[in-house]
């Protein structure tokens, strides 16, 4: 198609200009309006900044949450996505780690203070005066609220900005920024591998990725579900074993047989079951939280001294060592590729867990 000078120049400016330029967008204005073409502005570049024209972005749950405002946090419009890839446009004139034409993206955390002691060990998620997401959260500089990937342009602090490899498809790469570091770094953390037996819960957004990365780090992988349809996919992605949670039998046979337990569900569901399948000193990480408090008796955890463990994302040098360990490793998320126009429909098949196993936006299709 031919664009007419005008459409040019203004394409130009967003994708390539340094100064403040507006973008094209999906926002929700309002908790029952659904997502919709938005027009919002990205700032002008600052020193370290860079821009990049946004290839593709992940739908996270955590998107719908926000877009409906069911954890009461968010300010309209909001423009949703932190699961993004995309190509450097242009670079501010002090930016050292990035030019025009690299691959990157860009995760949860678009700032933070830099200076408290999480921030100077790069643990940036846990900042104790407060980080800035990448999406309906105040600027430091301008307290402007943040806009995320549904749109065709973001400006970054490179600090934020991650390399990525060009030697996996890009599209299955960008639920890495989200979905795969929050499942890496607990497994990281807890140094799960080799010897260890490791039970994930939930086959989901987060689920396929924790049964991918437990699987390549060494462990012996159990999927417990509830369903047994899961049972064949769960193995295709790496699990070495499968368990049925409804099956009381089978329950009782893994009592105590796990080290750690990676929780995935966000749904109300019974911690101690699982609990009383750790052993002696097991873990059961938590990555995704239920509206309402857990109700765990602490005399399971007395027993045997378990641990019930919280992790959120994970900080900046661990997401680009998660991405480095993909790209050498083959590592990607399973997708499913959407026009945006579709975004409506995908959260209401998200709801439905309709979806193998992440939703990603094709960019191009932002106009
Ligand atoms: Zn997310
Ligand atoms: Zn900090």
């Amino acid at each position: 198609m031919t664009k007419t000078l005008d459409e040019t120049q203004v394409d130009s400016a967003e994708v390539t200009g340094a100064g403040k330029a507006r973008t094209h967008a999906y926002a929700a204005r309002s908790p029952e309006s659904g997502l919709a073409p938005f027009e919002i502005e990205r700032r002008a570049l600052r020193p370290h900044d860079v821009k990049l024209e946004i290839l593709y972005c992940g739908v996270c749950h955590s998107d719908l949450h926000m877009v409906r405002n069911e954890w009461k946090q968010t300010t309209y419009p909001v423009v949703p996505g932190h699961e993004i890839v995309g190509r450097v446009t242009v670079v501010g004139d002090e930016v050292k780690k990035f030019e025009s034409g690299d691959l990157v993206g860009v995760g949860v955390m678009v700032d933070s203070c830099r200076e408290c002691s999480n921030c100077r060990r790069g643990l940036e998620q846990y900042c104790t005066v407060g980080k800035t997401l990448t999406y309906s959260s105040p600027d430091r500089i301008t307290g402007e609220m943040t806009y995320g990937g549904y749109s065709k342009t973001i400006v970054v602090d490179e600090d934020f900005v991650f390399r990525i490899s060009n030697e996996l498809p890009l599209a299955a790469v960008a639920p890495l920024l989200c979905a795969g570091i929050t499942t890496y770094s607990p497994l990281r953390h807890w140094k799960v591998g080799k010897g260890s037996k490791l039970g994930v819960v939930g086959l989901g957004g987060l689920g396929h990725m924790a049964v991918k990365f437990g699987a390549s780090f060494g462990a012996e992988v159990t999927m417990l579900s509830t369903s047994p349809d899961k049972e064949a996919d769960a193995r295709r992605l790496g699990a070495h074993k499968f368990a049925l949670t409804r099956d009381a039998a089978e329950m009782k046979k893994l009592a105590g047989y796990f080290d750690f337990i990676l929780d995935t569900v966000s749904a109300k569901h019974d911690y101690n079951m699982y609990l009383n399948l750790l052993g002696t000193d097991g873990v059961m990480m938590c990555v995704g939280a239920p509206p309402a408090p857990a109700e765990v008796p602490i005399f399971t955890l007395i027993d045997q001294r378990r641990s019930l463990a919280g992790s959120g994302i994970g900080g900046i040098p661990e997401t680009q060592e998660m991405l480095d360990y993909c790209a050498k490793h083959g590592i990607t998320s399973d997708i499913e590729l959407i026009d945006i126009a579709y975004i409506n429909e995908a959260y209401e098949r998200i709801l439905r867990s309709d979806v193998r196993y992440r939703f990603v936006i094709d960019m191009a299709t932002l106009r």
